[in-house]
């Protein structure tokens, strides 16, 4: 099995950079503002558009309307570090006529309401469909929760009912609560208690493997053997694209599928010179034992949380190491992780 057949995608995220103001304790992608600040360039943003552009699927409530599942985003880091050029990659959208863009925002710069304003207006104007502001405890360690209020207002003002709350609980949660600045997470289960965390998706991978593993039971490497990703690493919806190109199934950070600067090269992804990408869609065990065998990896004695867990941390090992293998890519990725 030497070849790994991928569907072309009909959704997903275009990240524009892994800078970010925030260094989350949940963040899949490692972002933070201590990443490099490399920025896709505007002729990678747009090659890339123009092979997405007949592949992204509208919203079911038509391509003037968003859905977290449909279209197209623009997503970081954060993206409204730099506006100029989530403007530029707005109008290109608009050009090729991709249906259901929004971007994906942590609101840190609504510090008032003409800022805040004028940036969504002229966003809007530039062909962008909607917003998706992203709210929960470890993002309110960093921004203010009033900006984030703010968002949800403004961009309703701007763009109607285009407007998605990620997540919705959190939103609520913080209201009832009447939080006013940032809180650190700590004094935040403080407040509001643990159960919250229960209610909503919260996925157990990226950083959030090492910032809250206190949060979850965890098992030893051998009950995660057996486990193939070739679902996760195939699926077609909510893919990502980064700045260097990488073609990055669902929310798999630091795995390169390969280029996506030439997307039709990877209807069929060559496996014979990818072992680790190999190793994931075949059996999680295999991976474990590369790392074991070739890289003197040793099972965590504290255990883990999840097969994502023992994925990136197997991962970040090899990485540390050897950058011989092209799929563990950026290799930037596993320098954020905040693993010990
Ligand atoms: S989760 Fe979002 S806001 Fe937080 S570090 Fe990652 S990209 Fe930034
Ligand atoms: S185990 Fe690894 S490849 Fe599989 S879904 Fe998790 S991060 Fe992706």
């Amino acid at each position: 099995m030497d070849e790994l057949l991928l569907p072309e995608p009909f959704s997903g995220g275009l990240i524009l950079s892994y800078k970010c103001n925030s260094h989350c304790r949940h963040c899949m992608y490692a972002c933070s503002p201590r990443f490099k600040g490399d920025w896709i360039s505007e002729r990678d943003a747009e090659r890339i558009l123009v092979q997405l552009a007949d592949k992204v699927r509208e919203s079911p409530l038509g391509p003037d309307k968003i859905g977290v599942n449909y279209g197209l985003h623009f997503t970081g880091g954060e993206p409204f570090l730099n506006f100029d050029l989530l403007l530029k990659v707005t109008e290109m959208a608009r050009g090729l006529r991709i249906p259901s863009t929004f971007v994906e925002t942590n609101s840190f710069w609504c510090i008032n309401d003409d800022v805040t304003r004028d940036k969504l207006t002229e966003l809007r104007d530039a062909g962008l469909h909607g917003i998706l502001v992203s709210v929960n405890p470890f993002l309110l360690e960093y921004v203010p929760f009033e900006r984030t209020e703010r968002a949800v207002r403004i961009g309703g003002e701007v763009f109607g009912e285009n407007v998605i709350v990620y997540q919705t609980f959190f939103y609520h949660q913080f209201k009832r609560l009447g939080f006013r600045g940032s809180l650190l997470f700590d004094e935040y289960l403080r407040t509001a208690g643990i159960e919250g965390l229960s209610y909503v998706e919260l996925l157990p991978m990226g950083r959030a493997c090492y910032r809250l593993g206190d949060l979850y039971r965890k098992y030893p490497a051998e009950r995660f053997f057996g486990e193939s990703c070739r679902a996760e690493l195939t699926r077609p919806w909510h893919i990502h694209i980064d700045n260097y190109g990488n073609y990055i199934a669902g929310y798999c950070g630091g795995i390169s599928l390969g280029d996506a600067r030439d997307l039709s090269s990877l209807r069929k992804v060559d496996l014979s010179d990818k072992p680790v990408l190999r190793a994931l869609v075949t059996d999680l065990r295999r991976l474990y034992e590369l790392g074991v065998e070739e890289f003197g990896y040793k099972e965590r004695k504290a255990g883990y949380i999840s097969k994502c867990h023992l994925c990136v941390d197997v991962r970040r090992h090899i990485a540390q190491q050897t950058d011989m293998f092209k799929e563990l890519s950026p290799r930037e990725f596993y320098l954020h992780l905040d693993g010990e």
